[in-house]
């Protein structure tokens, strides 16, 4: 059976909640609550634990130490199906939908297994809608998801865990891929929840969205909680400095630039999409050096199709791009970066990186095939290895060697 209404939750606790990785105490002994009814955000930097610690509450991982409990009531979870069954569910920051169902077909995945027969799919659809009409979620049941703007994907995760009972919803990072509009709606929907006894745990590291939408905050730092405090008696500055651990510099006043040379040209450039028209129609840009220009859009309106035909990841139907004076317009990847393009795809986890392969083997992976990373064919590892310590130090990479997975 369909879980109908939904549950509420009193308080739910985690103390000392401790999780380490191979090299890494990603949560040290950490304090965290939430009650039904508010908007709780867990703000962090990159690295500081909020994902390994929210993952222990949905079942994912297994803490190594403290406890978790609900209404005073200890629990353990050894799934995210034990936690969906204590009414805790979680969105996380890459959805796992199926592209090529329907929105309802995605909601009813897994239902059958967990809740008997009765899942057929004009139930689910009915569930969806009343759940869309009650929380102002807009989702059409029978859109196939490879359809949807990311934000309407996004609406489809949250109300596949309402549809599984969720009373807790866990947001990881949800923001990031909303234009300002869904920001807004997505806080509507999130205070909706809320007014109706739900509570909502928002991870993120932007602190203007937790001061504007949230009612409380838990700041973590290095895997260690540093702050619990109510939203209304703190400010961006102070909770800045909670989550780095020292004061913020303002930032630098816009110099006066004088522009040299023209670095990159695009003259009436034209690129086709993925679905075969053309996703940039006759665009022209000019960027000098010591410019530093904005593209703004909603995305899906060509951002993508331009930065690939800059890289040379993409052909042009129409029009040039130029490196300084040359016209690259013809040459391949390869051949761009050895005049000095680089190119940091929006996709990092699809397009930027080989998952599987070390921190520096994905480091070094562009030069992998120049001296001095190769000597007559082979990969000379010592220098990989040096060259990679050396980045790690530089740029501050938070890991715990250069060998250990990247997807870690
Ligand atoms: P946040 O979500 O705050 O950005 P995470 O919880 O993802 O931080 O990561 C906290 C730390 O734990 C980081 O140093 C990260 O590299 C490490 N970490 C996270 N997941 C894993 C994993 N599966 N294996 C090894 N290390 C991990
Ligand atoms: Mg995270």
């Amino acid at each position: 059976m369909l879980p109908s209404g939904h549950r509420r939750i009193g308080v739910l606790e985690l103390r000392g909640v401790t999780k380490r990785f191979p090299g890494v105490l990603a949560n040290d002994r950490i304090d965290f609550s939430v009650h039904g009814g508010e908007i709780h955000a867990l703000l962090g930097e990159n690295g500081a634990g909020k994902s390994t610690l929210m993952k222990q509450l949905y079942g994912l991982y297994k803490p190594d130490e403290g406890t978790m409990t609900l209404d005073g009531e200890p629990f353990v979870l050894n799934s995210p199906a034990d936690a969906l069954a204590r009414g805790i569910g979680m969105v996380h920051q890459h959805f796992m939908l199926v592209d090529t169902l329907t929105v309802a077909e995605n909601v009813a995945l897994g239902l059958q297994s967990t809740r008997g027969p009765l899942t057929n799919l004009k139930s689910v659809s009915e569930r969806i809608h009343e759940i869309s009409a009650r929380y102002g979620l807009r989702v059409d049941p029978d859109a196939l998801v490879w359809q949807l703007s990311v934000g309407e994907q996004q609406r489809v995760e949250i109300v596949k865990a309402l549809v599984r009972g969720a009373a807790l919803l866990i947001l990881d990072e949800p923001t990031a891929v909303l234009t300002p509009g869904e920001v807004d709606e997505f806080f509507g929907v999130m205070r909706g929840m809320a007014a109706e006894g739900h509570a909502v745990v928002f991870i993120s590291h932007k602190l203007g969205e937790v001061v504007a939408f949230t009612d409380r905050v838990t700041v973590l730092r290095d895997g260690r909680t540093v702050g619990e405090v109510a939203t209304a008696q703190t400010s961006t500055a102070a909770l800045a400095q909670l989550m780095v651990g020292r004061p913020l510099a303002p930032p630098p006043a816009h110099p006066e630039h004088v522009y040299g040379d023209a670095k990159l040209t695009l003259q009436n450039l034209s690129v086709r999409g993925e679905r075969g028209v053309d996703a940039l129609t006759d665009v022209s840009l000019t960027v000098r050096a010591g410019e530093i220009m904005g593209l703004a859009g909603v995305s899906g309106n060509g951002q993508l199709e331009l930065a690939e035909a800059v890289a040379g990841l993409r052909a042009c139907s129409g029009g040039r791009v130029l490196l300084g004076d040359a016209d690259v317009t013809p040459l391949p990847v390869a051949e761009r970066v050895a005049r000095g393009l680089s190119y940091v795809p929006e996709e990092r986890n699809r397009d930027g990186m080989i998952r599987d392969f070390s921190v520096a083997d994905n480091l070094i992976l562009r030069e992998s095939g120049t001296p001095p990373y190769a000597n007559r064919g082979f990969l000379d590892f010592g220098a990989v290895r040096r060259a990679a310590g050396a980045m790690v130090e530089q740029f501050a990479v938070k890991t715990p060697s250069t060998d250990t997975p990247i997807k870690n």
